[in-house]
């Protein structure tokens, strides 16, 4: 797609809006060095002061680490804040619409219910494949964004290349590609078709390979544009500093996280063999994610199961394609080891 007309896609609130100005965004200079300006206590350093409200250090080490340009970067309290303000930022409440993937990642249709937009649900393929033209029919005049999630979560599989980017040529609004797992993934990134595909936005998470789910840091890869309507609307210190240090210090770290990585698709084929090896498991679905789904003769029974003996998978089983699944994450090997004891003792 050409550059976007974007007045026609972003809500018209949005496009007028004032945003706040806080202190720190009214000066932002270096050469300062007493702050009376945001009615800080000039005691208890360094929780004392109000964190960058546009992350700029953290945003050149992602920037750095992620070959991606700090103006093309947002950073949130999550990849939820994300998905949130895509609704904030586009869509106009019990007007407009979006499309998305069925089974899929559940906050998108959750944030869409939040935001009154109505919520459209395209059923994967066989094997759980993408079709675009399939979520192209879909779209209406009013569809804002498409929410494509890739590897996809609960089903594990990663959407084919040429049909995400067929989408984001064809669809003439926001086509978001949620890449929370991508460090688990073969293919490259698809961030490196930012600049040719201005209406593509690419969330990561710091919540799985990076092993700090605990200090919620999302990541929004888009045109400027959109980063700057995020801007706009998102809570003027929406990223606290003890995250951004927290960040900070794992983005020094990168080696940790493939020694994690490694770690984890180095387990994920004897788990996925042991379960397949089950009597009563009937399929285990491929993966390119740090979970897989298992498709079982009695999934409720067994997941309560589990839960008595102290394991808790996740039961996936009364979603779309899904009947009768289990979606098991890749613990440690003493959790696997854990796992596959109990699940060769069921007698179900
Ligand atoms: C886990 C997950 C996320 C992560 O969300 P955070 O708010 O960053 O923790 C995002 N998208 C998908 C598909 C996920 O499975």
């Amino acid at each position: 797609m050409s550059t976007p007309d974007w007045q026609s896609l972003v809500r018209p609130n949005i496009w007028h809006l004032a945003p706040y100005r806080s202190a720190r965004d009214e000066y932002s200079g270096t050469d300062a060095h007493v702050f009376l300006d945001a009615n800080e206590n000039p005691y208890n350093r360094p929780y004392n002061r109000y964190p960058d409200p546009l992350q700029r250090e953290l945003k050149q080490q992602v920037s750095r680490v992620k070959g991606v340009p700090v103006g093309n970067i947002f950073l949130g309290n999550g990849s939820d804040e994300a998905i949130d303000l895509i609704y904030r930022v586009f869509c106009r409440p019990s007007k407009d619409n979006v499309v998305a993937i069925e089974p899929t990642y559940g906050m998108y249709s959750v944030c869409a219910a939040i935001n009154d937009v109505e919520y459209r649900r395209v059923t994967l393929e066989a094997h759980f494949s993408l079709r675009a033209d399939k979520l192209l029919q879909a779209c209406s005049q009013n569809t804002k964004a498409i929410f494509i999630c890739s590897p996809n979560n609960p089903t594990g599989n990663a959407m084919e290349r040429k049909e995400m980017l067929r989408l984001c040529e064809d669809f003439n609004g926001i086509v978001v590609i949620d890449e929370a797992y991508v460090d688990f993934q073969r293919e490259p990134s698809i961030v490196s078709e930012l600049s040719a595909h201005p209406n593509l936005v690419v969330l990561q998470t710091l919540s799985k390979a990076w092993g700090s789910a605990a200090i919620r840091l999302g990541m929004a890869f888009a045109h400027e544009t959109v980063i700057g309507f995020f801007n706009k609307v998102k809570y003027p210190y929406n990223v606290n500093h003890l995250t951004q240090e927290q960040a900070s210090e794992m983005l020094h770290h990168i080696d940790d996280v493939e020694k994690w990585v490694h770690l984890i698709l180095d387990e994920r084929p004897k788990v996925m063999r042991a379960v397949s090896e089950l009597p009563y498991c009937k399929e285990v679905f491929p993966t390119e994610a740090n979970f897989f789904l298992a498709r079982m003769t009695k999934a409720d029974a067994l997941y309560n199961y589990l839960v008595e003996r102290g394991i808790v998978v996740r039961n996936r089983s009364r979603v779309t394609l899904c009947q009768d699944c289990l979606r098991i994450t890749i613990g440690t090997p003493a959790e696997n080891t854990a796992l596959i004891a109990a699940l060769r003792q069921w007698e179900g």
